[in-house]
């Protein structure tokens, strides 16, 4: 299976410029006496402006690989390399720097505070960055605007619809113009007609800033906004599919990202997928 890949991956992506650099990259979790292999020798690599889903039934690895891009946990072996940095090797304070610097995260549970209103919760993540207020707000603001929630900024969450919600959740990891954005389970919450706006907004937002979006689902249909599927079984990525000439541009409008098409295909069910949680495990060091 693997060599596939990797071929798939040397005759077509030659010339882009690789932004997550997976190597030969293992998670192994002690569940009282078995060993579970959440990541099984997963190596791939994804380049700036891509929109990459990772899809899997729950339980295949896809949160576990997708907190180990992030920076949220170490690998059990392998490397992590993004943009030129290996980050398996950084210890947490230089984490932290990390993904302030260039991640940004959208939730399935949006993570909005609660007692926060749009946008002060989209401005939040530049108070780290040093921005005085009446700047952070409105730069917020304008990421709102691009979002289509201008209107709502003083709106608070519980007064906002879930994709409200979630927009608000992805104005709010673009504020601080991340390389990358992880996304799992995005639209795990919504309705299928909120889904497929949120999903198109994610989509054509990341063409527009030639960002990398790393979005995990459990479904194969909403997998089929990305460019690129990155199909995983049991901790193994099993198949890489480009998919680009069905997700709207085909490999020449790659290297112009500024054009935006219309996407091919509406989304399709109410996804609901579930980390699986666990009290009593351990990682095997
Ligand atoms: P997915 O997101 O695809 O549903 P996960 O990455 O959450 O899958 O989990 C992959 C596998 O690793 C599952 O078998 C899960 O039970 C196991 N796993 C995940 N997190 C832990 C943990 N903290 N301790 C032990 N096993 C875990
Ligand atoms: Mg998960």
């Amino acid at each position: 299976m693997e060599p596939v890949v990797e071929a798939c991956e040397k005759t077509e992506d030659a010339g882009r410029l690789p932004v997550i650099e997976v190597k030969n990259l293992y998670k192994i979790y002690r569940v009282g006496e078995t060993k579970v292999y959440a990541l099984n020798g997963v190596d791939f690599t994804m380049y700036k402006g891509e929109f990459c889903a990772i899809v899997g039934t729950s339980g295949s690895g896809k949160s576990t690989l997708l907190n180990m891009l992030a920076g949220l946990e170490k690998p059990t072996r392998g490397e992590i390399v993004i943009a030129g940095q290996h980050i398996e090797k950084l210890t947490e304070n230089q984490l932290v720097s990390f993904r302030r610097k260039r991640v940004g995260f959208i939730f399935q549970s949006y993570n909005l505070l609660g007692t926060m209103n749009a946008v002060e919760n989209v401005a939040l993540p530049l108070s780290f960055q040093g921005i005085p207020k009446k700047k952070r707000l409105a730069k917020a603001g304008k990421y709102l605007a691009l979002v289509g929630l201008e209107k709502l900024a003083r709106h608070m969450p519980n007064q906002m619809s879930g994709g409200q919600q979630q927009r608000v959740g992805i104005a709010r990891a673009l504020a601080v113009h991340p390389q990358i954005i992880f996304a799992d389970e995005p639209t795990g919450n919504l309705d299928s007609h909120t889904t497929m706006d949120v999903l198109r907004l994610m989509q054509t937002i990341v063409r527009e800033h030639n960002q990398t979006l790393v979005m995990v689902t459990h479904d194969n249909h909403l997998a089929t906004y990305a460019d690129r599927i990155f199909h995983i079984i049991d901790g193994k990525i099993v198949k890489i599919e480009d998919n680009r000439r069905r997700a709207g541009r085909d490999a020449e409008e790659c290297a112009d990202p500024g054009k935006d098409e219309e996407c091919a295909d509406p989304a399709g069910n109410e996804a609901g997928g579930s980390p699986v949680e666990s009290t009593d495990r351990e990682e095997v060091r």
